[in-house]
This record gives C-alpha cells, sequence and structure tokens, in this order.
C-alpha cells in the first residue's frame, strides 16, 4: 500500500488523474488501494475515501458471489481482459445507484506484490444510445412490414383487379365470337333458305297444280298423295326452321328449359306420326309400344326436336323398303332411346366430325340437309346432363344413342 503513497506525486500521478477511464487498483484481496479522480466521480466518492475499504463496495449486491468466483479464477490465470465479456456488467454508486460499466483487467506486480489495475468506464449513455437505436431499429422494422404488407395489399388489389379485366376481356371476345358466329349464321340461313327451301317449295307447289287437275272422284287417292307430299314438306320446312332458332337460342344462352313430367310414348307418338309423311316407298318405322311406363322429366319440345331430327334423318339417309327402329330403355339414373336405320351409314374418316355445326357426309350431299342438326342436339343433351353417341357402318346403317337424365 505505501507503494502507492507516492503515487500522486510523480508525474505517473498526474496521468493517472488526468485519463478520463476511472482506474481502481486492488491487491490480491480484493482491497482498494488506488483510485483516480474519474473513478472517483463515476462512483460518487471524494478523494481517498475508497482506499482501504473492500471492492464488493463498487459492486451490485446480488453480483459479490458470482464476482468472487470470477476474481478467484481471474487471479489463478492472471492477464489482460476485458471484464464480464458477453454480458452485462453493473457498478454502484456511493448513493446505491447501478449503472453500465465496462472494465479491462490489467494485473501488474510491484516489488513482489501483485495487483489489478481496473480501468472502468461508465457506459450509461453508450447503453441509453444503443436502447434508443434498438428502439428506432424496432420501430423501423414495424414500420417497414407495415408498409411491406400495404404494398403486398396493393399488390394483390392489382392482381385482382387484372384478373377482373381478363375476365371482362374474355367475356367481350366470347360475345364477339358469338357476334360473329350468329353473322355467319344469318348469313348462312340466308344463303340455305334460298337453297334448301326452293326444292320443298317446287315439290309443294307441283302436288297443288297437279290437285287441281285431278277434278275426278275415283282420282281421290292421287289427290290424298298429294297432299301427304305437301305436308310432308311442309313439315321439313318447318323443322329446318326449328333447327336454326334452336342455334339461335344456344348461342345467345337463351334457352330456358321448361321442365315437366310427361310419358316418353306422347312424344315418340307425335314423333313418328309426323315422320310417317316424309316415308319413302316401303319404309317402315317399328317402334316400342310398351313403354308407357317411361316418365321423363325434361323439356318435352327439346325431346320432341331431338327425336324428329334422328327419326327424319334415318329416312332420309335410307333406301325405299328399308326398317327404322326406335328403342327405349331406362338404365340406372337415365333413360336411353335408339334410333336405328339401314341406310348409307357415315364414312368412317368422317365419323369424328359429325357434331360439328354445318358437317356434312360427302355420302350425304345429294340430299337436302343443313348439317346442324346433329350439333343442336348435342349442345341440348349436353346442357342438361345427358348425351349422345353413335355408331355406323357406311352402306349398312346407324345407330344413334341418347341418354337423357331421369331427373
Ligand atoms: P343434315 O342431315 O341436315 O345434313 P345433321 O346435323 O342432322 O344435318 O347431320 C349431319 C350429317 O351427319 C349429315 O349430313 C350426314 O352426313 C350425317 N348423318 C346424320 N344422320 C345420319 C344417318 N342416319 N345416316 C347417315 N348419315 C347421317
Amino acid at each position: 500500500m505505501e507503494n502507492f503513497e507516492s503515487i500522486n506525486k510523480n508525474t505517473f500521478g498526474v496521468l493517472f488523474n488526468a485519463v478520463s477511464e476511472g482506474i481502481i487498483v486492488v491487491d490480491t484481496n480484493q482491497i482498494i488501494v488506488a483510485t483516480n479522480e474519474s473513478a472517483n466521480v463515476i462512483f460518487g466518492y471524494s478523494e481517498n475515501e475508497l482506499k482501504g475499504k473492500h471492492l464488493d463496495i463498487l459492486i451490485p449486491k446480488k453480483k459479490h458471489e458470482i464476482h468472487h468466483v470470477h476474481m478467484e479464477k481471474f487471479l489463478q490465470n492472471m492477464s489482460h481482459r476485458l471484464m464480464g465479456q458477453g454480458r452485462d456488467l453493473f457498478g454502484t454508486r456511493k448513493d446505491g445507484s447501478n449503472f453500465p460499466v465496462e472494465v479491462g483487467l490489467n494485473p501488474f506486480k510491484l516489488e513482489d506484490d501483485h495487483y489489478v489495475m481496473a480501468m472502468v468506464i461508465d457506459i450509461t449513455l453508450r447503453k441509453k444510445h444503443e436502447h434508443e437505436i434498438l428502439m428506432l431499429n424496432t420501430q423501423l422494422e414495424s414500420r417497414i412490414q407495415q408498409r411491406t404488407s400495404e404494398l403486398q395489399k396493393a399488390v394483390e388489389d392489382l392482381e385482382d383487379e387484372v384478373i377482373k379485366r381478363k375476365t371482362a376481356e374474355n367475356k367481350i371476345k366470347e360475345s364477339l365470337r358469338k357476334e360473329r358466329e350468329l353473322n355467319e349464321l344469318k348469313t348462312k340461313f340466308l344463303s340455305m333458305v334460298s337453297h334448301e327451301f326452293k326444292t320443298p317449295l317446287t315439290g309443294i307447289l307441283t302436288s297443288t297444280t297437279l290437285i287441281g287437275k285431278y277434278t275426278d272422284t275415283e282420282q281421290q287417292k292421287k289427290r290424298e298423295k298429294h297432299l301427304k307430299t305437301i305436308a310432308g314438306k311442309v313439315k321439313y320446312l318447318n323443322n329446318i326452321l326449328d333447327d336454326f332458332l334452336s342455334v339461335e337460342r344456344l348461342e345467345t344462352g337463351k334457352v330456358n328449359y321448361k321442365y315437366s313430367h310427361f310419358p316418353l310414348t306422347k312424344t315418340l307418338n307425335e314423333v313418328i306420326y309426323d315422320a310417317n309423311m316424309l316415308l319413302k316407298e316401303g319404309q317402315e318405322i317399328l317402334y316400342p309400344k310398351q313403354i308407357d311406363d317411361i316418365v321423363l322429366y325434361f323439356d318435352d319440345k327439346i325431346l320432341e326436336l331431338i327425336l324428329t331430327n334422328l327419326v327424319n334423318n334415318a329416312i332420309k339417309y335410307s333406301p325405299e323398303h328399308s326398317v327404322i327402329e326406335v328403342e327405349s330403355y331406362e338404365k340406372e339414373d337415365m333413360v336411353h332411346i335408339l334410333v336405328k336405320d339401314q341406310g348409307i351409314g357415315i364414312p368412317e374418316n368422317e365419323q369424328k366430325h359429325i357434331f360439328n355445326r354445318y358437317f356434312r357426309a360427302e355420302n350425304a350431299l345429294t340430299n337436302q340437309g343443313t348439317g346442324i342438326g346433329l350439333n343442336i342436339i348435342k349442345s341440348h343433351l349436353e346442357n342438361v346432363g345427358g348425351c349422345i353417341t353413335f355408331k355406323s357402318k357406311q352402306d349398312v346403317g346407324s345407330t344413334f344413342h341418347v341418354q337423357i337424365p331421369k331427373k
């Protein structure tokens, strides 16, 4: 201790007091042997007041125990180092208040005695700044997070908008396509009317002219034959008109199916009654008479349109003296209706196009036709959850198979 009495008296003493760090020198028993002015100020003591006191006086009470353990280790293996690395260190002022410190430990030997010089820096301000920086960082992070989520929301809104616009654009494109198709259909209709209507109308005109000439009573049979021809051709023209109207409704989405319960026999009888007028010489339609118990829940006008098209095709594309057969049965949730003929059949390479609108097979071109019947049948059936398929062999015959859901 005497060794340090002289410190204040030499140049070293002046420097010792001039440094801003607090310097505390302890012996191996942790008794304070010297402090500089900065140390006294930092810890709130007056000159010489700390001398001879145990170091514990400058350390928070609850840290005494752990400090002793650390000090013990340090004294065994003395080396220059920063104290308390990785953990926060605190000093205790004379008034009992604690404050954060950074401490460097410097062991040295003076005339056979070991001492430790602790350089103490009050880091209250630094800690305050660190805390402020941490707060600012946290605020900044939460602001960034907020902005990011705002941005994300804006991006999502924008994506929604893009999807909406795309949908609208597609709708417009679709309407345009339908509009174009309708125009095309109207043009086709006009050219077809002039072509398709001419032949039957000429036939009707011929028949009426001839009826006018058959004035004798015994010519009643001939008159009846021509009346049948006229009725058949009118029916044919009417069917073409129905098909065109159906296409227009399907295209503009204006089909409203009028569902009701009705027996299949009722519609089938009507279709066959009308079809009889179109039969060629020796043609015969066989159809089931025992289907009274098949009741459909469907639009009877649409069913009539479907069956009329199929039966009329069977007649049209079959030779004289051939048989056309209609069959029907129920299976699972479907009512099945089959229309079979012994006609010209559909060439195999053209079968895949048969449901395309306006498509007509090569071998059918000598018959009148529009190529829209099968197309609208398919659309109607698909709309109501049904379907149509067919099997056909050229020059042997065709079978068209319709399925309609019972409910
Ligand atoms: P259209 O008979 O007015 O030409 P459809 O749409 O009813 O129009 O039929 C399309 C085409 O399918 C016909 O032109 C014909 O080539 C073929 N087709 C339809 N039904 C038969 C059938 N029963 N036998 C042979 N070919 C058929």
